[in-house]
């Protein structure tokens, strides 16, 4: 058994310990800061554990999108203009791995393998952490205007029912008995009863790093700030703190990684896809499950701390500062989908927060040995999944660390796929 050490303990790094303390591995962890806190995807997050969230962001004619994505600031999906000459490499990518059909599908039988028992496998991590009560397995709602606001995203739902994904309609009645307080406005809806949400993803990742400690795993609070490869076999990770000895290394720094990757010799093409959320801490209302507006494409879900609604895909710098307004349009679409809503009478009276989705172009997490060094792995990317799929992730992560075949095909997931293409290779993005 290995000296592993985990660089990162977000959702993906915490499962990844897990995974390998079980299969006997001496493991350290490396984190900066709090596990689960607000620096981390992990922390605010839409708390969606869904296994029918394996459509990808990008589908054929996404393209002709684009100019209202630049021009409607209200719009789920913004590009901040000046921002494009950086991100124009990656967009590419992201528009050519929605463009033919067979890509798409292909991305999507990629994504169930990881979604596919997500909600059971964290059923079983909170009760193993003594945190049962945190995940819950009721079910996921998507509300539409009407059938036919339904019916315009077949593509969508077709690629879902392909991977197996089952649901049930609900008409008008049925939403207002479902969700009271509702807008009647909304006609339609489908509910997937195989789907899961977390009750506070931060106190969740927290309790997984904790009994990763209680299992054995050493904890470092250090930066790791690269890694110390020799006759192009990995020897120790440097940290802010001095050398931490590793057999093996797994980067899962989450928006962070790409640097510590290329360290190792891939070049991964990863972006920041920016979200919001906002939280209202006493919204007077009895949700049976979350919920997804087609018209807000955003998560409402309720937290311990309340209604939590989040979701905005902003593309801009990973510095930039936080656009505020992105928070104030997921207010005021929650606004329109409960007439009734407390409306806060000051920004005090709501929580917002601004997150990184670690996101490749096409929409798969890197999982697998980094190209320059057999010892060091890669497990970020997670992009909009990351909470769902970490698990299976880990587990696949384990299975070729421990060289045994896996229930997960790798090569969707492997490393060298971006200098396989023929599109050109990225420049570095961070
Ligand atoms: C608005 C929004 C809504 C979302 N909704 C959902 C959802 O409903 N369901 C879902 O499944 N997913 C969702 N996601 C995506 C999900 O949150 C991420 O994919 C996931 O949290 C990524 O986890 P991670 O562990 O890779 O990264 P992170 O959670 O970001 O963790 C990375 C950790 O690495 C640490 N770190 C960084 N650099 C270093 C370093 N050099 N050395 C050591 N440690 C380092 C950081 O401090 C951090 O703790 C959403 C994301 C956003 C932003």
């Amino acid at each position: 058994m290995s000296a592993v050490v985990v660089i990162g303990a977000g959702v993906v790094g915490a499962c990844c310990a897990l995974a390998l303390l079980e299969d006997g591995h001496r493991v350290t962890m490396i984190e900066p800061d709090l596990p689960g806190g607000p620096q981390a995807a992990s922390y605010g997050n839409g708390a969606w554990l869904s296994t029918a969230s394996v459509v990808p962001m990008s589908l054929p004619g996404l393209w002709k999108n684009v100019p209202r994505y630049l021009l409607d600031p209200d719009g789920p999906l913004v590009i901040r203009p000046w921002a494009l000459p950086r991100l124009a490499p990656w967009l590419l990518r992201f528009v050519a791995a929605g463009h033919r059909i067979e890509r798409v599908e292909a991305t999507a039988r990629a994504l169930h393998a990881l979604l596919d028992h997500a909600p059971s496998h964290h059923a079983a991590l909170s009760q193993a952490a003594g945190v049962a009560d945190l995940v819950v397995q009721a079910g996921l709602t998507y509300t539409y205007p009407s059938r036919a606001a339904f019916e315009a995203e077949a593509l969508a739902w077709r690629l879902r029912r392909d991977q197996g994904v089952r649901w049930c309609e609900l008409d008008r009645d049925e939403l207002q008995a479902h969700t009271p307080g509702l807008s009647r406005s909304y006609e339609f809806g489908i509910e997937v009863s195989a789907g899961g949400h977390c009750r506070d993803p931060g106190a969740y990742v927290a309790a997984l790093v904790a009994l990763a400690q209680a299992r054995g795993a050493r904890r470092v609070s250090a930066k790791a700030d690269g890694l110390i490869i020799e006759s192009g076999r990995l020897r120790a990770i440097r940290t802010t703190s001095g050398e931490v000895e590793a057999e093996i290394a797994i980067i899962s720094a989450g928006i962070d990684s790409g640097v510590l990757a290329r360290a190792a010799g891939s070049r991964i093409p990863l972006e920041s896809e920016r979200g919001y959320h906002v939280v209202l801490p006493a919204p007077g209302l009895s949700m049976r499950t979350p919920l997804m507006p087609s018209d807000g494409k955003m998560a409402v879900t309720m937290t311990r701390a309340g209604l939590r609604i989040s979701g905005q895909v902003e593309l801009a710098s990973r510095s930039a500062d936080a656009n505020w307004r992105r928070a104030d349009v997921l207010l005021r679409h929650a606004q329109r989908m409960f007439p009734g809503l407390p409306v806060p009478s000051s920004s005090e009276n709501t929580a917002r927060w601004l997150g990184h989705r670690p996101s490749t172009p096409d929409g798969l997490p890197v999982l697998g040995p980094a190209d320059g060094c057999a010892q060091v792995f890669c497990a970020f990317g997670h992009g909009h999944v990351g909470l769902a799929s970490a698990p299976a992730s880990a587990g696949l992560i384990a299975d070729l660390i421990a060289g045994r075949p896996s229930r997960i095909d790798p090569a969707p997931y492997r490393a060298g796929r971006f200098s396989e293409g023929s599109l050109p290779p990225m420049r570095p993005s961070n």
